[in-house]
């Protein structure tokens, strides 16, 4: 299969390496000059930019979160203190709703949009898309940086965009245009296929070949209900506004990192150290410039707030060099019970045990009540009809495979102090269908 950048995507490890070192100079460089945050920070802080050389040196530089780029930002003060070009350069202007419901401002030059479009390029082109595929993506278009700088990647790839923004598009697209490719998340793709049972169309003998899951992480058993439910792969992507384009290639063996492109770093949670090789950490991202790039947003050591564990810094089947890394998850879909802590994806994992799938649609919403030393966990599934299920099975299911590989978890249920309950409910009977946006899941009631 081919590549995108044929000798940067196969570049030998130490070469890698070396370049990587080469841009972190460039980029740190580049903030002195440009980024008001930085050059205030490397003053105050008597760093010398040329004492920064590899990214083992990155330790020196603080963790920024999102929080530290609200505090650099109107309302706050009356300059955005993380842009480092003039306005002449900026191309696009972006906002990512904060946790706190603040948007955070991003701003991109066009080499900013080349280099996103470039990772997105290098994905589609790893899991086997060309300039014969027609692509329909789900993600929104508007103030995020992802369904654009994708539709700039397809450009690249040579292959057709259909901009549909949302999964609520009809039917008859997939037909018209014979689509091979969807770019959609897990839940977008059950529901899709529901909807093209219901107007006749089998998913299974539809024109789509390929499906990109991404927006947020999944278990790698619900992928594997979506790809049966079509009959076709299901790739994994991971981006975020920040800039972190990850990608699956067609062996799904963990996602590939651009590392020339975009340099990720793995935290303990205190974020002082890199975690060990294999160990799950924070990611924390910092840019990579070319010589003679301009960026709009520079971030150096960048909490992403997610978390995630490197496969392997080894060549990839596919001929790849770039390392891998597992599905990342977010950490405020963490939660912590008797000292010890599980991801809304291990709810997820638990619900999409094939057996269960007979009864349920896969839509879930857990809730957790009590405390950190006494919880209940009360999960509610939807169930595609009430009068055809068998309770039992599924709540055994669920329970045995929640409980598996938790050990603490599953002692404190033992003793009682970690109680779960299931809840059958009837089709759009959970309580995100009367709330707006993206489902919450997991929610923490303690
Ligand atoms: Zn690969």
């Amino acid at each position: 299969m081919p590549y995108f950048q044929d000798r940067m995507e196969k570049m030998p490890r130490d070469d890698l390496d070396w370049l990587v070192d080469e841009r972190i100079r460039y980029t740190v460089k580049y903030a002195e000059e440009n980024s008001p945050f930085y050059r205030k920070w490397f003053r105050n802080n008597r760093i010398n930019v040329l004492d920064i050389s590899s990214h083992e040196d990155l330790r020196e530089l603080p963790v920024i979160s999102g929080k530290t780029i609200l505090g650099k930002q109107p309302p706050e003060i009356n300059q955005f203190e993380f842009k480092c070009a003039n306005w002449d350069d900026i191309y696009t202007i972006h906002e990512t709703s904060g946790t706190s419901g603040v948007p955070k401002s991003f701003f991109l030059t066009w080499d900013d949009w080349n280099r996103y479009a470039e990772k997105y390029a290098r994905a589609f082109i790893s899991q086997g898309f060309n300039s014969s595929d027609r692509v329909i993506v789900c993600a929104s278009y508007g103030m995020n940086v992802g369904a654009s700088t994708m539709t700039l990647a397809a450009q690249k790839v040579g292959m057709a965009i259909i901009p549909e923004g949302k999964c609520t598009f009809p039917v008859r697209i997939i037909k018209n245009y014979e689509v091979t490719g969807i770019v959609g998340s897990i839940f977008k793709f059950i529901h899709l296929a529901g909807r093209m049972k219901e107007e006749g169309l089998d998913p299974q003998n539809s024109s789509i070949q390929k499906l990109i899951a991404g927006g947020e992480s999944f278990a790698e058993e619900s992928r594997a209900y979506v790809e049966e439910l079509w009959d076709v792969p299901v790739y994994n992507i991971y981006g975020s506004t920040e800039g972190t384009m990850c990608g699956e290639c067609y062996k799904k063996v963990g996602l590939h990192v651009p590392e020339d492109l975009v340099h990720l770093d793995l935290y303990d949670p205190q974020l002082k150290n890199f975690v060990d090789e294999g160990e799950c950490g924070r990611i924390v991202l910092t840019t990579l410039l070319n010589e003679g790039e301009r960026t709009g947003t520079l971030l150096l050591n960048y909490d992403t707030e997610d978390t995630s564990s490197i496969v392997s810094r080894d060549k990839c089947p596919c001929g790849r060099t770039h390392m891998r890394i597992l599905n990342p998850q977010r950490e405020a879909e963490t939660v912590w019970v008797s000292g010890t802590s599980f991801n809304r994806v291990d709810v997820e994992r638990a619900v999409f045990q094939r057996d269960n799938m007979e009864y349920l649609t896969g839509e879930y919403e857990a809730f957790l009540y009590g405390s950190e030393k006494e919880a209940t966990l009360r999960v509610s599934l939807e169930s595609k009809d009430l009068n055809h299920l068998d309770q039992e099975v599924v709540q055994e299911n669920f329970i045995k495979s929640f409980l598996k590989y938790k050990r603490p978890l599953s002692e404190a249920n033992l003793v009682g102090d970690f109680d779960i309950i299931i809840n059958f409910i009837g089709p759009e009977g959970l309580e995100f269908y009367k709330e707006k946006g993206r489902p919450k899941r997991l929610v923490d009631r303690r």
